[in-house]
């Protein structure tokens, strides 16, 4: 693990460390395919090669090797849902949307099927004294806010704001954390549109010291930073967002959503 940089070496903001990771190819197993909710489907995979697998940061995300709509293997990024050394299990979470190879990979994904997936080549790590998380993002980052609200140590103050497009598709999370989750019910047609998030956010208090973080389709992401920093004057060294896909283009992301 190499650490290369960070995002800020001010004191009293949050830092975002960048670490390295070596970078691998592995061809895995899928052992078991769950329909979790109507629109996630849940692929548990194993195999030898996820010996040294490492994923530290709960917004890692792995590349996944598909046969795109040519046949030519095409590549897409997914967030380590959950990685257990113990039992040799890496779980995916694939947003269920009638788009794309990755997502038509998943509905038709069996046991005994193979799988091969690159990285983590690198993670970012937020630390600091961060006395609130306020975490918002669509169905594509439901895995990333799981895990960290999961991850966060016992205690910590947490709130998710989550767009699904209905009830059934809100998922429980098991943590020590003190957490308060906010669903919104929209139709996929619409996770390009922000105003969804932002009639439940411009409600919600922003305590001091509050580290937003945003995963959304890109356009969305942005509107919300520009939310906060112009409407609420959060400074941009407590938002990290990110555009996890960009409406009407395959394999598009804005890793590091900033406004001009
Ligand atoms: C860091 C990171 C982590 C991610 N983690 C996850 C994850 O854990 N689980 C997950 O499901 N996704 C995740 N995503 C998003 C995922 O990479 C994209 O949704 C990807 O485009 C899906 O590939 P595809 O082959 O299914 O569709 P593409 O071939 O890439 O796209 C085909 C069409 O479908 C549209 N489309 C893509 N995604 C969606 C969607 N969610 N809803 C509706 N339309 C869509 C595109 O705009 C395009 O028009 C992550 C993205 C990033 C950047």
């Amino acid at each position: 693990m190499k650490l290369f940089s960070s995002f800020s070496n001010r004191t009293n903001v949050p830092e975002i460390q960048r670490v390295r990771h070596e970078l691998v190819r592995r061809n895995l197993e899928v052992c078991a395919v769950e329909r979790l909710t109507p629109h996630m489907i849940r692929v548990t995979l194993g195999g030898a090669e996820l010996a040294g697998f490492t994923s530290p940061s709960p917004d890692d995300h792995i590349k996944i090797f598909v046969p795109g709509l040519n046949g030519a293997t095409v590549r897409r990024d997914y967030t380590p849902r959950h990685y257990d050394p113990q039992s040799g299990t890496l779980v995916l979470d694939f947003v269920n949307h009638h788009g794309g190879p990755a997502a038509a990979w998943a509905r038709a994904a069996q046991p005994g099927d193979r799988l091969d997936i690159g990285g983590p080549r690198g993670s970012q790590i937020i630390s600091g004294q961060i006395d609130h998380w306020l975490l918002i993002g669509d169905e594509t980052a439901l895995p990333a806010i799981c895990r960290r609200v999961e991850e966060l140590p016992a205690d910590t103050s947490v709130t998710t704001l989550i767009t699904v497009p209905g009830p059934e598709d809100e998922q429980l999370f098991r943590t020590d954390a003190r957490h308060t989750a906010h669903w919104v019910h929209r139709p996929m047609e619409e996770a390009d549109q922000a105003q969804h998030i932002l009639s439940v956010l411009d409600k919600l208090v922003l305590p001091d010291r509050t580290f937003v973080w945003i995963g959304a389709e890109a356009r969305v992401a942005k509107a919300v930073r520009l939310y906060l920093q112009e409407e609420r004057s959060v400074s941009s060294h407590w938002i990290k967002a990110s555009g996890y896909w960009v409406k009407g283009q395959a394999d598009a992301s804005v890793k590091d959503v900033r406004l001009e």
